[in-house]
């Protein structure tokens, strides 16, 4: 430290600690640390610099506990990544410290820095954030978070498997809770299935569970046929208005009739009355909730496919994926047969093609009408296919299936042994390249198929294949459901994909940028049953701890919330 420095920090008072990362090489690599060291040594109020690989490691944030600890800094500077991923890892070890969290600056030297600037310049960027944060660092003064009041309650948007599951972890927490669910149905996606890879559930069965224990957790208030219309306030202190009113189309009330008459939807399992069918509202009425937390479950939508793509539209024996587990439950329920009957006839031969609306490549398919592309994997598709498959091979004999895919890729516990048991099924597998895919044609030749599917497989070296078929199932992708208001109103931050965006996928995987609302299940990303409900209940943790203690604490504002009382 300069002779000046040193005079400086004895009038201030303030004695600047700095400490730099080098993320691995992230930053490393493209500034040089040791001269943004040395720079930052010169920084009038500066007392000690340090550096480490990893700042937010166990060891990174011992460097800072010891200084403030020993007394040695009184204020700290991270040169690091961007604040919203390790802030509150540094305020926290400053706390830890016994020291006052608010004696912190940050400097992004990494997304501002090292990923968008090389060689010198990149340095000489660096050395003037820190010594900007440095500058501001001096000035600091320490700060009490301010305290308000937070309603002990959380409103779950969407009730599917992930907000059931969010529901009654949450009531199980001590925590009043509203469901909001914009169909007439609870259960989601999940009820539309038949029985569920890889366990084999039978979905009735966990669904009803479910459904029961939050239908009779007198913490829990379902409300069906709703959506939500206003939303104000902030953490522990949100004020939602929702509408209930009757579904507009007769769709539902036609899917009421053919899943009680199936006895496999809701009809059956709900012991509510309040909630199926007679739950469903005659007119429209108003209501407005206080609620603490937000977890949004909103889930997908499976992908529809363009008219003419694979022939959809054009040949009525093109269907898709959710189509054919429909057929497959009403062929169960009919008793079975030789072969899978669809519309009175016998499918001898079928083809499955996958990825379809998912992986798309820009220049190889076409945009939506939104000029959006799909370009991740939907994650699901493949096991749900071959899940399909085996079910038809094993209860149907008679119906030969001949696979199409890119890349198979059944990822999770217990999937493999479905694309194991696929080829033991005598599953007929092509391999395509994205641009070649399969193309579906009218049959003009002999047997009697309507359609054929032409292919270059890749897995005999390109040879060209025809093979004709009774029915194609397109394995349709997830895409996100259509929840622009809600994007609106509370600002909620969507990825590329068009899913909802947390902060960051593996330190704070369940939160959104927006403090207290959280995600839950598939608004997020495309995710199975079990992925959605593990989703779900972090989800349900996060909110209770957040509003466990009754009130929450918020950075000290330049502004007075109108609502204020500290306990
Ligand atoms: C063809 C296919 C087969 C599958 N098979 C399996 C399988 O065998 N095993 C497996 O593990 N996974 C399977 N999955 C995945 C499974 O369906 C999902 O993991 C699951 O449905 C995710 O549940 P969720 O609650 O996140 O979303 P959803 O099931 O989509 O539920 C979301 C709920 O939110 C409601 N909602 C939406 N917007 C609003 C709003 N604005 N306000 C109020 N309510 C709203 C919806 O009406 C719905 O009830 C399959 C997926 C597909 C596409
Ligand atoms: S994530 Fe941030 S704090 Fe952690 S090593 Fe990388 S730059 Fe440093
Ligand atoms: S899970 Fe399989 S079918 Fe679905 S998008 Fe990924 S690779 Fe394609």
């Amino acid at each position: 430290m300069s002779d000046e420095n040193k005079d400086q920090t004895a009038t201030s008072g303030q004695k600047v600690g700095v400490y730099v990362c080098h993320c691995g090489g992230n930053i490393s690599d493209h500034v040089d640390i040791e001269k943004v060291c040395e720079n930052a040594k010169n920084i009038p109020g500066v007392v000690k610099v340090r550096d480490n690989v990893f700042m937010c490691s166990d060891p990174g944030q011992e460097l800072i506990m010891e200084d403030l600890k020993s007394g040695a800094v009184d204020r700290v500077v991270v040169a690091s990544c961007a604040p919203d991923l390790h802030e509150t890892t540094f305020r926290n070890a400053i706390t830890r410290a016994d020291g006052n969290p608010y004696i912190y600056e940050h400097a992004n030297i990494r997304e501002q820095v090292s990923w968008v600037h090389h060689g010198e310049q990149a340095t000489r960027k660096a050395s003037r954030l820190v010594a900007a944060a440095a500058a501001k660092a001096k000035e600091l003064k320490p700060l009490e978070p301010f305290r308000v009041d937070a309603k002990k309650h959380v409103t779950v948007i969407g009730g599917g498997v992930a907000g059931l599951r969010a529901a009654k972890d949450l009531a199980d927490r001590g925590i009043e809770v509203a469901l909001i669910e914009k169909s007439p149905f609870l259960g989601g996606w999940v009820s539309k299935w038949e029985h569920v890879f890889p366990t084999e559930d039978k979905v009735s069965d966990i669904i009803s569970e479910l459904t029961r224990d939050v239908l009779n957790d007198p913490s829990i208030k379902v409300y069906t046929c709703s959506h939500i219309t206003a939303f104000e306030g902030f953490i522990g202190n949100f004020r939602l208005t929702f509408a209930r009113k009757p579904p507009e189309s007769d769709a539902y009330r036609d899917e009421i009739e053919r899943l009680s008459a199936s006895g496999r939807g809701m009809g059956e399992f709900v012991p509510f009355a309040g909630v199926y069918p007679a739950g469903i509202p005659e007119s429209e009425e108003e209501h407005v909730l206080e609620t603490g937390v937000i977890v949004l479950a909103t889930g997908f939508r499976p992908y529809t496919p363009a008219s003419g793509e694979y022939g959809y539209g054009e040949h009525k024996e093109v269907i898709t994926l959710p189509d054919l587990i429909r057929i497959i439950s009403e062929n169960r329920e009919q008793g079975g047969g030789e072969s899978l009957v669809w519309n009175g006839k016998k499918i001898k031969s079928m083809a499955m093609i996958h990825c379809v609306g998912s992986r798309q490549i820009p220049g190889v398919h076409e945009a939506d009408e939104k000029g959006n592309l799909h370009e991740y994997c939907s994650r699901v598709c493949c096991s749900a296919t071959l899940h399909a498959a085996n079910t038809i091979r094993e209860a149907h004999p008679g119906t030969r299936i001949f696979d199409f895919y890119r890349d198979i890729r059944t990822y999770g516990r217990g999937q493999e042994e479905i694309y194991e048991s696929a080829s033991g099924n005598k599953v007929i597998f092509f391999r395509f390249e994205a641009q070649e895919a399969p193309e579906v044609m009218e049959n003009t030749g002999p047997g009697g198929q309507p359609l054929r599917v032409r292919v270059k497989d890749t897995l005999t070296f390109g040879e060209e294949i025809e093979v004709p078929v009774d029915l194609v199932v397109l394995a349709v992708g997830m895409e996100s459901n259509d929840v622009s208001d809600l994007v609106q109103m509370m600002k909620l931050p969507m990825g590329v994909d068009g899913f909802l965006q947390e902060v960051h996928p593996k330190l704070r995987p369940v939160e959104v940028a927006v403090s207290g609302i959280l995600l839950a299940g598939t608004c997020q990303a495309p995710f199975d049953i079990g992925e959605a409900c593990a989703a779900a209940s972090g989800a349900a943790v996060k909110a209770s701890a957040t509003l466990g203690r009754g009130y929450v604490e918020l950075d000290p504002p330049a502004w007075k919330p109108a609502i204020t009382k500290a306990p």
